[in-house]
């Protein structure tokens, strides 16, 4: 009961919290158009607001029925309807709450932990939901939407501490649309409450560590799955050098399930593709002249004096990464490359099998972030008073 009335509070009285928030709101079901759900207590009561103040109490053998119709929510039960409404606000007041959505039009019921919020959009004819949700519950849902629950428990702590820090720091990437961050992989995955209870405990056990770095600002926590033996630095990916996302030699990740992949282009389409992007075409001419190899990660593919990073390449051909070698075969050109994804900070396969070889994530950490130190939230408001 206590954790309820400290959540109401919050909810009434900072629903834009400073960048150290206890409490987010996750912009859920983003950009899905959403008109009519069930609404359904899994765990704990619900007390449901509405902008005329507390309407109803409901528990796990209550159902409502959520619909937008003309410009309001209206909300309904089994055998009563309770109204139109412009705002609509459904709040745990036991000491653990979870609810389910299931969408009018879908099978899948997805459980969320904590709160939710229904808003209503000035230009578009469908909700904007919120889940407004204690911090650690969250990271658990992305730890486990980010990479499953395979990966062993050491792992687990690793990544919320990464999805802790990345979170923080773009706290207020949708501000303007009302909420903390997306669920989609635009901020970070965020699917449902997690099932699995080591990455809960995970997410509790590292609670409230971040990493930062030397002027004790959030870094810049990035991942991806397999750099392919060799992170890459952050301004051949982003422009932007940042001291601690350098390039590090993993061979952890040299036999993981992303190490390696191969993409067949017709060789006419590669070499108007190179010819596009300023090749002269007599460079071509020759068998062997869409030969490419890239012995440790390059930024350029070049030749005499025309350059095209191996990012734009990687957009362009929607490759798994940057780092490929080039081999002709006939009518095709065959790229064979190392790793997937933008290589930058910690690769997520090489930290799996450190993991499950005894390293801590204290070392895992360091291996990937260089310099870097981890700290706890409190010492972060105290060196940062201005947050
Ligand atoms: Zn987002
Ligand atoms: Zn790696």
């Amino acid at each position: 009961m206590l954790r309820g009335i400290v959540i109401f509070f919050v909810v009434f009285y900072s629903l834009f919290t400073v960048a150290f928030a206890e409490i987010v709101n996750i912009g859920i079901y983003h950009k899905s158009k959403i008109t009519s759900f069930i609404f359904h207590p899994e765990e704990g009561k619900y007390s449901v607001f509405t902008e005329h103040g507390k309407l109803l109490e409901i528990d796990k053998t209550d159902l409502l029925e959520i619909r937008y119709i003309n410009n309001q929510i209206t909300i309904k039960s089994f055998d009563k309807n309770y109204g139109s409404f412009k705002k609509v606000r459904f709040i745990g007041t036991s000491w653990s709450n979870s609810f389910k959505i299931k969408l009018t039009n879908s099978k899948r019921i997805k459980i969320y932990e904590d709160n939710l919020f229904i808003n209503l959009h000035n230009y578009y004819n469908y909700f904007q939901l919120i889940n407004n949700i204690e911090i650690d519950n969250y990271i658990a849902g992305v730890v486990e939407s980010e990479v499953g629950r395979s990966p062993p428990p050491e792992y687990f702590k690793l990544q919320a501490i990464i999805c802790r820090t990345y979170a923080l720091k773009n706290i207020k990437r949708h501000q303007a649309e009302g909420f903390s961050l997306c669920d989609k992989v635009h901020c970070q995955a965020y699917n449902r409450k997690p099932k699995s209870e080591l990455i809960k405990t995970a997410a509790l056990e590292t609670k409230d560590v971040v990493i930062v770095d030397s002027d004790i600002d959030l870094i810049t926590a990035t991942f991806y799955s397999n750099c392919g033996g060799e992170t890459a630095r952050s301004e051949e990916v982003w422009k932007q050098k940042l001291y601690y996302l350098r390039a590090v030699k993993d061979t952890f990740c040299l036999h993981e399930n992303n190490a390696v992949w191969t993409k067949k282009i017709s060789k006419e389409k590669w070499m108007r593709y190179l010819i596009n992007h300023g090749f002269p075409k007599g460079s071509l001419k020759h068998e062997c002249s869409t030969e490419y190899f890239q012995n440790c990660r390059e930024q350029f593919y070049e030749n005499q004096n025309v350059q095209i990073p191996f990012t734009k390449i990687r957009t362009d051909w929607h490759l798994k990464s940057a780092q490929f070698n080039v081999t002709p075969e006939g009518s095709f050109v065959i790229l064979k490359g190392k790793g997937f994804g933008h290589g930058v900070g910690l690769c997520q396969e090489g930290a799996m099998r450190m993991a499950k070889t005894g390293y801590s994530y204290i070392q895992i950490l360091h291996f990937y972030y260089k310099d870097v130190h981890m700290i706890n939230l409190e010492s972060l408001a105290f060196f940062k008073a201005d947050y």
